[in-house]
């Protein structure tokens, strides 16, 4: 399985329009941070979990030029606002894009791409398949994939665990028996969005505790904002085994 970070940055992503922070401020290519999502490449399909409004450019960046099936953690548009884009495989690959979300998820996407549940639609708009999900393990497009509801202030959110690799975005409390499900994994992936406290993001220290009681072997940090620091500051305080993520960056599990 090889996982590529397409971006690992929070809604509003790094840098932030009009700030002259020191981050925003960086030069350092891994402080430039787009909208969070993930590329899978298991089993010979081609996965993304989430289109954030970044997609085109994520997906042009790394040249990829096959896509099976996207999975959505939630209905938040910095997770989805790239739907559109979807279409150039559409036109690629001659056929349906499938979808995969909870219904309330998928109920907003309707809502927000309108456009594409459309009876008589107009020639080039996206075309998708829905499939919806609940707290149950699901194949996708032959993928098997654990769901893990974690909440984000209070509204259930997917992560999901592909085998050894589990990815979690947008968390902020994660119950017992989901906790269980993620046990094991060898490479974890949470959300740390800053040092200070938040009402719907793990801080950075709340992550690492996590890392500390799942014991993955190897942890990433994604849905970055400017406030957590620079990369390469932070990276320096944290312990061996976790790491920043930055966009682009690629692992082989
Ligand atoms: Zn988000
Ligand atoms: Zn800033
Ligand atoms: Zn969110």
């Amino acid at each position: 399985m090889k996982v590529t970070f397409l971006g690992t940055g929070t809604s509003q992503g790094v840098p932030v329009i009009a700030c002259d922070c020191p981050v925003c401020s960086s030069l350092d290519y891994r402080d430039k941070r787009l909208r969070s999502s993930i590329h899978l490449e298991i089993e010979g399909k081609s996965l993304v979990v989430d289109t954030g409004p970044d997609f085109r450019q994520q997906m042009i960046r790394e040249k990829i030029h096959h896509l099976d099936a996207v999975l959505f953690t939630h209905e938040h548009k910095d997770h989805t606002g790239g739907l559109d884009d979807i279409r150039s495989y559409n036109f690629l690959q001659k056929k349906d894009m499938p979808i995969y979300g909870t219904k309330k998820v998928l109920n907003q996407i309707k809502r927000e791409f309108a456009y594409i549940f459309e009876e008589v639609r107009y020639p080039g708009v996206p075309s998708v398949i829905t499939h919806e999900i609940v707290n149950e393990p699901f194949s996708a497009e032959g993928i098997q994939v654990v769901p893990i509801q974690v909440l984000h202030y209070r509204l259930p959110v997917f992560g999901f665990r592909f085998g050894d690799f589990t990815y979690i975005t947008d968390a902020k409390y994660i119950d017992d028996t989901e906790l269980e499900k993620i046990k094991g994994t060898k490479v974890l992936v949470l959300n740390a969005l800053q040092q200070s406290h938040h009402l719907s993001h793990f801080t950075l220290e709340e992550a690492i505790q996590l890392v500390h009681l799942i014991k993955p072997e190897l942890a990433y940090f994604t849905h970055i904002s400017h406030r957590l620091g620079t990369h390469q500051e932070v990276e320096k305080t944290l312990p061996p085994n976790i790491h920043l993520a930055f966009d682009g960056l690629k692992i082989s599990i």
